[in-house]
């Protein structure tokens, strides 16, 4: 299906949960909106896309998906401003991503016109689902996996594609904890760190667990080969100021490419800081506490956009860093990419995707 030509088909709820929602506690992930986008992939093409209430699926406990891994997914977000009006942020950098994700997982392409067009269609239907409480956002997590029942080890030729989207409230976490991992590995150079695909985050859990039980909140990935230097912090990225510079370790095969990473980059320089992309090592940030030149570290993603360090567990010692005040580039660079999702601050960098 190269072009839309026709609206896309949608069959409505007889009756919305929307009214059992309460906007001013909404959690993160807790509530699923009315109606959900679904689109087939087949006899090589994908087919028409509708739109139908959010429900279960029958598929065949023979899907590959299930049993070889072919499941990418993204996560953006959506906001409602005073005006009451609708946009995505950054949606066409998610959408090359996904396009990323699936070539990595041999999966079909999407084209960016579907991926937008079944984006808006499905917001429009559910507009009612976008929070315009403080802080609060339509999360959408659109993803792909293979549906075709078989059971030998094969690239499959069935697709579906859906749309879910959550209502989801400010999220505040507090600063964590998080350990140097030195013993597991989420990704390595060559594998699938790149990619937005579910079997990365099967895999992050059991290292994650232990470092809980070990009293942290997220380990902080190394490089596979020395674990010598720093990839990323749970399911974010990671940056540092040191000597006053915005540090964050450069984008290789093994760790996510962030669109929120890459959105603090591009602010940082009209906010009056140095960035460096580049290997951050083990070493340097150990070095970096001895001589208090490390000043700020933080976990950067669309769920929580910035998300404090207050301890980083090296070699055994916890390493902690000072205390964040409103002069923090963390807490300001927050601030700003908040506002310029909600239409506060000038969008000078066209990430605001207007839906129809
Ligand atoms: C999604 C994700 C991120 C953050 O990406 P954003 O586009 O900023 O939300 C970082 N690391 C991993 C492993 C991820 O899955």
């Amino acid at each position: 299906m190269a072009v839309l030509t026709e609206p896309i088909h949608v069959e409505r709820v007889a009756k919305s949960r929307l009214s059992g929602i309460d906007f001013n506690n909404l959690g993160f992930g807790a509530h699923i909106s009315d109606h959900m986008l679904m689109v087939d992939y087949k006899d090589g093409q994908w087919q028409e896309p509708k739109i139908v209430p959010y429900g279960n699926l029958e598929l065949s406990p023979a899907m590959l998906a299930l049993h070889y891994g072919q499941s990418v997914f993204e996560g953006m977000k959506a906001f409602k401003n005073d005006q009451g009006t609708i946009t995505i942020f950054r949606p066409e950098r998610h959408h090359k991503r996904l396009l990323k994700s699936l070539d990595r997982m041999c999966m079909p392409a999407i084209s960016e016109e579907l991926f937008l067009q079944s984006l808006s269609a499905l917001i429009e239907v559910d507009a009612g689902w976008v929070p315009t409480t403080e802080g609060a956002s339509l999360y959408l997590r659109p993803f792909v996996f293979a549906s075709e029942a078989k059971l030998g080890v094969k690239v499959a030729e069935e697709y579906k594609f859906i749309i879910l989207t959550s209502p989801v409230g400010p999220y505040f976490s507090k600063p964590v904890r998080v350990k140097v991992e030195e013993e597991f590995v989420r990704a390595a150079e060559g594998g699938t760190g790149f990619a937005k695909c579910a079997g990365n985050y099967g895999g992050a859990f059991y290292p994650t667990m232990l470092a809980q039980k070990q009293g942290f909140d997220q380990v902080l990935w190394t490089d596979a080969k020395d674990h010598k230097y720093i990839d990323e912090s749970g399911a974010m990225n990671v940056m540092f100021v040191l000597n006053g510079k915005l540090v964050t370790p450069k984008l290789s095969t093994s760790l996510l490419d962030g669109v929120t990473r890459d959105s603090i980059l591009t602010l940082a320089s009209a906010m009056g800081i140095e960035k460096e992309e580049r290997r951050v090592s083990i070493a340097e940030i150990e070095e970096a506490f001895k001589n208090k030149t490390i000043t700020e570290a933080f976990g950067v993603g669309t769920a929580a956009v910035v998300s404090q360090i207050a301890t980083i567990h090296i070699h055994g010692t916890d390493y902690n860093l000072p205390a964040v005040d409103s002069n923090s580039f963390q807490l300001r660079v927050k601030k700003k990419l908040n506002d310029i999702r909600k239409g506060i601050e000038p969008d000078t960098h066209h990430w605001n995707y207007l839906v129809k």
